[in-house]
């Protein structure tokens, strides 16, 4: 088993998928002002697997590094992409990337949250998490147990 999970580079017309996918704790840039070229090029410097819509990679990018999506649903599209990447739940950390900046999360003192989150999420949840570059914060509420039960659902 590789001991680093996947990267990749989603086009303009999947920033959805991009969003999921950090949420299930995948570096995901979302190249929304790139041409083909520029992100085949950024894929290739940072070893990023091409998330695309467009059959222009077909011509320009070799193969094995570029995923077709085909579906409009996003739920679909993440499934999509777990088939075509073998990604195994090993490789899921839910929570560990910030959704907005694609940074690693640090851990957040219990303390150190209070004022940050409202107060009935504090006196519930012990662990939080917060990005280090726009400071916002994560706690694993309702919505990770959402989310959870959707990732079971996907990779079954
Ligand atoms: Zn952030």
């Amino acid at each position: 088993m590789p001991d680093t999970a996947h990267r990749f580079i989603c086009d303009s017309m999947l920033g959805r998928l991009a969003k999921n996918l950090r949420m299930l704790g995948f570096d995901t840039l979302y190249a929304r002002l790139l041409s083909p070229q520029a992100l085949a090029q950024i894929a290739l410097e940072q070893q990023r697997i091409i998330l695309t819509r467009r059959t222009v990679f077909s011509k320009s990018t070799a193969a094995d590094s570029v995923v077709y999506i085909r579906s409009n649903d996003p739920k679909e599209q993440l499934r999509e992409v777990i088939t075509a990447c073998s990604i195994s739940r090993a490789f899921i950390r839910p929570f560990t990337i910030c959704l907005r900046c694609n940074v690693p999360l640090a851990d957040l003192a219990k303390k150190a949250a209070a004022g940050r989150v409202p107060d009935y999420v504090l006196s519930t949840v012990d662990h939080f998490a917060a990005c280090p570059s726009c400071g916002r914060v994560y706690w694993k509420g309702t919505h990770y147990a959402n989310m959870a039960d959707r990732i079971l659902a996907i990779m079954e």
